[in-house]
């Protein structure tokens, strides 16, 4: 009560993780998911000894179970907490896990934040270097309330080179700083495509954009992920570049975000 009096939101640490490393975007189906997916994959291939974690807090639009290829109900240790499903090595929780995959989700805000909470509060992740947080798309009060409830180390922002993505993406790192998150930098995501007939590259979306902000907002550039049918396939069959074709240069690509974090 002090606490909320002083204005003061409780951060308290989740049990056994180390850092919390949140993947955000200003809207969706810009490629937070799957970067989130293969960034936490990426740290573990460029050092195995790191123990990473992937939570998906997209509560409305889940997609951690079909890009980590996982399915099933997540038992209950002896103190009632969730243990998470596991692959590559990689143990996972999502919404995706507890409701039915084909019913939509409709929630009411408190039924979000009571889901939310059960997430961050009740799943036996044993102890962990990193945790990586899919976050959901925006700057509602869902992403507010996980800055408010535990600390996180920092804030890695997903956008297109498009000048509409880009200023969402502007809106998201302005309330990252808001709330004292520091921002670890921004993932340029389908910035150029490479085809894969004639090997043309042809930038779509503009070529430097999320340079461009990066330098207006003061915060790294952390990679460029160019559009490739093979992220976009290998994702659907839930089989994530980082692990399925770990020597191409898609794969890099994430790997270098991952060093950059
Ligand atoms: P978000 O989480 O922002 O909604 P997703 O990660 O779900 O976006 O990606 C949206 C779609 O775009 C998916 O079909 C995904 O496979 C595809 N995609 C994402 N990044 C790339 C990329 N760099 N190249 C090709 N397809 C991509």
């Amino acid at each position: 009560k002090q606490q909320m009096a002083r204005g003061l939101p409780k951060q308290k640490p989740i049990t056994g993780i180390k850092e919390v490393i949140v993947v955000a975007s200003g809207k969706g189906g810009v490629g937070k998911s799957t970067t989130a997916v293969n960034l936490a994959l990426g740290l573990m291939a460029i050092d195995p000894s790191m123990s990473v974690g992937l939570l998906d807090a997209d509560v409305y639009g889940p997609s951690i179970p079909k890009l980590m290829n996982l399915k099933g109900n997540p038992e209950l240790n002896e103190n009632n907490q969730m243990i998470p499903l596991t692959n590559y090595g990689m143990p996972c929780m999502s919404m995706g896990f507890l409701v039915d995959e084909t019913a939509p989700i409709v929630w009411r805000g408190l039924m979000v934040m009571s889901a939310i909470e059960r997430l961050l509060r009740q799943v036996d992740w044993g102890s962990l270097d990193y945790l990586v947080v899919d976050m959901p798309p925006g700057t509602g009060d869902v992403q507010l309330s996980i800055t408010q409830n535990i600390p996180i180390a920092g804030a890695v922002i997903v956008s297109t080179p498009q000048d509409i993505a880009l200023l969402d993406a502007r809106r998201g790192a302005e309330m990252f700083k808001k709330v004292n998150v520091p921002v670890l930098g921004l993932v340029q995501n389908m910035s150029v495509f490479h085809c894969p007939n004639c090997n043309h590259q042809t930038h779509i979306f503009g070529s430097d954009g999320a340079r461009a902000l990066a330098d207006t907002l003061g915060v790294k550039l952390l990679g460029d992920i160019p559009l490739h049918l093979n992220i976009r396939e290998m994702s659907d069959r839930g089989q994530p570049v980082v692990v399925s074709s770990p020597d191409s240069a898609e794969a890099e690509a994430y790997k270098a975000v991952a060093s950059a974090v």
